[in-house]
């Protein structure tokens, strides 16, 4: 059986701390709500009861009681606004249907697993079930540290000309060399001697770190087998030498000058570190204002579930119940982030066979027409080739563990369209790829296996 269990592992643990929605196995329709009035006093997640029938809702059509599957129109109910942060299930007014949310005890799944792969998933569990952003996986510096906490409260402005100049050439030449940013710019400052910022022109260099610096992207490095085996992360995090293929973790040639004391790993991996990110998306009056679409759509659909009893039709994210479930139970309010992640492999060059993975954030908060730009995305990792990961988790677990810490702690974020300081939870909605990446995802055996597990 060909079953990659980690990741299932590693979405188990998710479950624990974010809450998801079950499908409905009997079809693709999710439990189409019933909405009844008004809001019981409470039940935090409820499996919910039968649904006895009365539909107190004033207007549209009377309800008979809990449709079967095929299931159509609930009916709506007073809808009172979004609450603030804190806002408990109930304050919307909507009671929909579902199934109870699993309750996974992570010690005792630890103690009862026997299979080598499923032990080393639990150590990527236990790790996300406790990360911190200061602990020895986040590998944040002080100053990441204190940034994360105390976002900068003042809009980034850029007045220079030749600054401007450098950043909008480096982008136009986004697929081209150092050398030819560079030759562009020489012949700038030649030609135009004198003009008021030609002096300002940056070097390749200087404005990757302002680009960097603008669009707050941190970084962090883990060490990696140099075939791409795997990461040392989790329960290979101490290890000397890659368990899969047998070559050393160190750069031989510094542990031997150095008689053993000097271990510098032969090869690293990227993550850029998404909290950051997110801050600078804030920090944009622009985007921060964008960003309010997520919120402002889901008060509009629940307010016309409140009047008609159902969803207009389906075309976001926002009008689905994995989303609107949620937003119901108080798991995601007003500040929140909804994000969603993707992944996927390139071959970076035609004639040579060198596969890269990589994996986006996704930040559900923007509309449609504007999240999946190009402007907004957020890198999550790049895992370098040569070869396919052999243990894609090892490496998925440091920008996981990231966004758990972040769901401990909270993230600190200042709003720059209303000029406020809030506390913003990050809720992973999605988690996505093509139909082979899907089995990093889901632990499935992918698309040609006989049976899913
Ligand atoms: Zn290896």
């Amino acid at each position: 059986m060909l079953v990659d269990i980690s990741m299932l592992g590693l979405v188990k643990a998710h479950c624990d701390r974010i809450p998801r929605y079950d499908y409905n196995p009997d079809g693709d329709k999710l439990p189409p709500c019933h909405l009844l009035s008004p809001p019981p006093q409470s039940p935090p997640h409820p499996s919910p009861p039968p649904l006895p029938s009365p539909p107190l809702l004033p207007s549209p059509p009377p309800h008979p009681s809990p449709p079967p599957h095929p299931s159509p129109p609930p009916v709506p109910q007073a809808c009172p606004p979004i609450p603030n942060q804190g806002g408990e299930q109930g304050d919307y007014g909507l009671v929909y249907e579902r199934r109870a949310r699993p309750d996974i005890n992570i010690n005792h799944l630890t103690q009862s697993v026997v299979l080598p792969k499923m032990q080393e998933a639990m150590v990527f569990v236990n790790a996300l079930h406790h990360a911190s952003l200061d602990d020895a996986v986040s590998k944040l510096d002080n100053d990441t540290l204190h940034r994360l906490c105390n976002p900068p409260q003042e809009c980034l402005s850029i007045d220079s000309p030749g600054t401007k100049y450098s950043i909008k050439t480096y982008l136009t030449l986004e697929h081209s060399s150092q050398v030819a940013y560079q030759s562009v710019c020489n012949v700038a400052k030649r030609n135009f001697a004198g003009a008021p910022g030609v002096e300002d022109i940056l070097s390749s260099y200087s404005v990757e770190k302002l680009i960097a610096n603008y669009t707050s992207i941190q970084t962090v490095e883990h060490d990696m087998c140099p075939d791409t085996c795997l990461a040392y992360t989790g329960p290979f995090a101490a290890l000397e030498e890659c368990p899969l293929c047998g070559i050393s973790r160190w750069n031989q040639e510094k542990l031997h000058a150095s008689h053993g004391c000097i271990k510098v790993a032969t090869r690293k991996f990227t993550t850029i570190l998404l909290g950051p990110q997110i801050q600078g998306l804030y920090r944009d009056p622009q985007s921060a204002q964008e960003m309010q679409y997520l919120y402002e759509q889901t008060q509009q659909i629940l307010e016309q579930v409140r009047q008609t009893g159902e969803i207009p039709g389906v075309d976001d994210v926002t009008m689905g119940w994995d989303y609107l479930g949620a937003v119901l139970d108080g798991d995601i309010k007003p500040d929140d982030v909804v994000l969603m992640v993707s992944m996927d492999s390139a071959q970076l060059y035609n004639s040579k066979a060198l596969d890269c993975w990589m994996y986006i954030w996704i930040a559900l908060n923007f509309p449609p027409d504007k999240c999946y730009r190009k402007a907004h995305i957020l890198p999550g990792s790049f895992i370098p080739g040569p070869n396919k990961p052999k243990n894609v988790d090892s490496f998925l677990f440091v920008g996981m563990h990231h966004l758990a810490a972040l769901q401990r702690e909270g993230l600190r974020i200042w709003n720059a369209s209303h000029n406020v300081n809030l506390r913003s939870d990050l809720y992973l909605l999605f988690t996505t790829a093509d139909g082979p990446g899907l089995v990093y995802w889901d632990g499935m055996v992918g698309h040609r296996g006989k049976n899913g597990c």
